[in-house]
């Protein structure tokens, strides 16, 4: 009777032991993870700002050049500095993602609340967008109603947000497909809903859930078609999510894709 109890304590007391042990293991691994963590996230943001600051000023020079105060261009000159051109602005616009978010990650990443007019930030963004839709045969269209109210919202986030949207709607299109953006007010509720849809090449069920996490990209590496880095969605989310706002998609492969979001009205 005594040997059974003596060896039950002996097995409790050795199980308590390697309890303690795995304890302690998952606290030093976590501890070395959450190094790693910050190390990634001062590195991201480091890289960033060291990549912006020339960038800027070989995007200087080469606008500079293009206006041919330096000197008259022969047109393949012309064209070699327009390549240069867009090439900046591609980088530029993958650093000011990577800035976003390694903001995220530590935890600075704030918006600026005002009355915001929707109406002019679609406008303005649709405008932007223009040329990059003809030239890849998209027809872009606003389906927006007479007078919209004003949203509490950043301003600059929020035209990101829908130039993001709408970017994402005219890459992954086809020549002779569409993109819009629509806005309905509720009555009923304080709630806009924004709606951004395109008769692209769609969403995998497998994907949807997927396509909001930070570097997701569809298309395997290898087989990509189109550019980016797979972070404006993981962005556009955490900006909507500032907002008290969600962002959710609906798209079926080969059929398109409409993504929505959410905001207050002020
Ligand atoms: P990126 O555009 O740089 O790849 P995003 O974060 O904007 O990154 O999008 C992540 C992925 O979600 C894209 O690579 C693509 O696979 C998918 N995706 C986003 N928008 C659309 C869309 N309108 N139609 C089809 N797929 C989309």
């Amino acid at each position: 009777m005594g040997t059974i109890r003596y060896n039950k304590e002996l097995k409790i007391r050795e199980f308590e032991e390697s309890l303690t042990r795995k304890n302690m293991e998952l606290k030093e691994n976590y501890k070395k993870l959450k190094e790693l963590d910050e190390l990634k996230s001062s590195f991201l943001s480091m890289v960033s700002h060291e990549l912006r600051t020339p960038l800027t000023t070989i995007a200087g020079y080469v606008s500079l050049l293009l206006t041919e105060k330096p000197g008259a261009l022969n047109p393949p000159q012309r064209e070699y500095l327009k390549t240069a051109e867009e090439e900046t602005e591609f980088l530029n616009h993958l650093i000011e993602e990577l800035l976003d978010l390694s903001r995220i990650e530590r935890g600075e990443f704030r918006v600026n609340l005002e009355s915001v007019d929707i109406t002019q930030t679609i406008i303005k963004a649709i405008s932007s967008l223009q040329l990059s839709a003809d030239s890849q045969g998209v027809l872009l269209e606003n389906d927006l109603p007479q007078a919209l109210p004003f949203v509490l919202a950043d301003k600059e986030r929020i035209y990101q947000t829908i130039t993001n949207l709408l970017e994402n709607a005219i890459k992954f299109n086809r020549r002779g497909g569409k993109a819009a953006i629509s806005v309905f007010s509720h009555p009923e509720s304080n709630k806009l809903t924004f709606c951004i849809r395109d008769t692209g090449i769609g969403i995998k069920e497998d994907d949807l859930d997927k396509i909001f996490n930070k570097f997701y990209q569809a298309e395997p590496l290898g087989k990509r078609r189109f550019g980016g880095c797979g972070l404006g969605l993981a962005i556009t989310k955490s900006i909507v999510e500032l907002h008290k706002g969600r962002i959710w998609v609906e798209s079926k492969a080969g059929r398109g894709s409409t993504f929505f979001f959410e905001l207050e009205k002020t």
